[in-house]
């Protein structure tokens, strides 16, 4: 017997019907003795709907209430998902976030989990009940209803994992794992068994959004055996498979991989923009006089290229920030151009970043220069480029995404 936690997503709770399929998945395992925790999604789309309500209803709306509107969803489908496996003759019972408590810190709209104390769901496991908990929100110390970001059921459930002990922690969702890169862009995309931690809290923070990047840090720092699968797999098919496990992906230690490649995948990230500063004083205090205020503003910065000054004198400084903070980014800078002395401010919002994963680069070289090679002799111009022990990222435009990332992908052998 296993404790396990399962949690579905919005594809796979879309609609009474495959609530219904999800509840038979469910059922399966507590045939098979196990005790189920499940975190829920909201209904696909559901999400999107609300935040617009909030949107229309006030561009700058309190983000207390935002969070009321939008957790809304996910109460829905835990209280469909309990009645669905009550009707199958399952022993089962929704929790919303307040319930159990799943406490969070003050940032609403996109707050992260303190605490959860475990002991009121393990206590109705072991009584042979299903907990169904409703995904992405909790409990702010205001006593208010918070939310954890978009795609944060995947953090609740990873979270739940870790306060209930779990076994594994299943992520049901639109694809039965792990791809080499999203198989919506490139159809040779191929399942991986296996990932390292490092390498999918890299995928999923450069872009792969199949996991919340806050779910994969919480996982790697709780040792939780996070398995992602299909929940459009036949529920009543044998579970049987690689390491007992159907299709899947396991993400796990790093010593625990079986083969290691080079590379392990590539991952994309749409909304960035880019902003270059043309002519400023080649000095000391100048990269300060433009960062502070844009840290000052809580406006994150990422890729940052400063070229060497030709005349000693001048140079220009090019980075990139959250497409989201763009305009601000802007202003802030525009409203300082004197104290910082600049001639022009310049920016794109049609840009794309691409990157290339593994861990396997700490003991190859090489592989940048691949990359850079690979993409000139596609006529693909890049912008700006950063590097890490284990990933290489590149700035390029965003209407050459699909063949940068194809390229990339045959180029490490990829292609499956
Ligand atoms: P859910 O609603 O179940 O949380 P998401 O839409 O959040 O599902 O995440 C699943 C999607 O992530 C897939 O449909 C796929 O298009 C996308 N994705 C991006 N990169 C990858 C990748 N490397 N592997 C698998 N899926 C990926
Ligand atoms: N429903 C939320 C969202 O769409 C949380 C999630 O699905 O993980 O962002
Ligand atoms: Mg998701």
């Amino acid at each position: 017997m296993a404790r396990l936690v399962m949690k579905f997503g919005g594809t796979s709770v879309a609609d009474l019907d495959r609530i219904r399929n999800v509840a038979r998945h469910v059922k399966r395992e507590v045939d098979a003795g196990h005790e189920v925790a499940v975190v829920v999604s909201a209904m696909a789309g559901q999400t999107n709907t609300l935040v617009g309500y909030c949107r229309d209803a006030a561009p700058l709306h309190d983000a207390r209430e935002y969070d009321a509107v939008v957790a809304s969803g996910e109460q829905v489908t835990s209280g469909l998902l309990a009645i669905a496996l009550q009707e199958m003759g399952v022993n089962a019972r929704s929790w919303q976030g307040w319930q159990i408590p799943i406490r969070t810190d003050e940032s609403h709209g996109a707050a992260r989990i303190r605490e959860i104390d475990g002991a009121v769901l393990i206590e109705r496991l072991k009584q042979g009940q299903v907990a169904v908990v409703a995904g992405f929100q909790g409990l702010a110390p205001d006593n208010r209803i918070s939310t954890l970001g978009r795609g944060g059921s995947d953090t609740s459930a990873v979270a739940i994992a870790a306060a209930i002990q779990a076994d594994r922690c299943d992520i049901y969702t639109d694809v039965d794992g792990v791809y080499t890169t999203d198989p919506r862009i490139v159809p040779k995309a191929r399942r991986l068994d296996r990932i390292a931690f490092e390498e999918m809290l890299e995928m999923a923070s450069l872009g792969a959004k199949v996991l919340q990047v806050r779910s994969v840090e919480m996982a790697m720092v709780h040792g939780v055996r996070t398995f992602v699968r299909s929940s459009f797999d036949d529920p009543d098919a044998p579970q049987t498979g690689k390491d007992g496990l159907p299709p899947g992906t396991l993400i796990c230690d790093e010593d625990e991989l079986v083969e290691q490649q080079v590379v392990t995948g590539i991952a994309f990230a749409k909304d960035e923009a880019q902003i270059s500063i043309r002519n400023v004083a080649d000095k000391p205090g100048v990269a300060a006089s433009v960062f502070g205020p844009l840290s000052d503003a809580n406006i994150n910065v990422d890729m940052i290229v400063q070229n060497i000054s030709p005349d000693g004198k001048t140079t220009d400084i090019t980075f990139t920030v959250p497409e989201s903070e763009y305009d601000r980014a802007l202003k802030v800078l525009e409203d300082r151009r004197e104290a910082i002395g600049f001639a022009a401010l310049e920016g794109a919002r049609d840009v794309v970043k691409v990157s290339v994963i593994g861990i396997g680069m700490r003991s190859h070289a090489g592989v940048a220069a691949q990359c850079f090679r690979g993409l000139a002799e596609k006529g693909i111009n890049i912008r700006a480029i950063t590097t890490s022990e284990i990933k290489i990222s590149v700035l390029i435009d965003s209407a050459y995404t699909e063949l940068a990332v194809r390229t990339l992908h045959s180029l490490y052998g990829l292609d499956g």
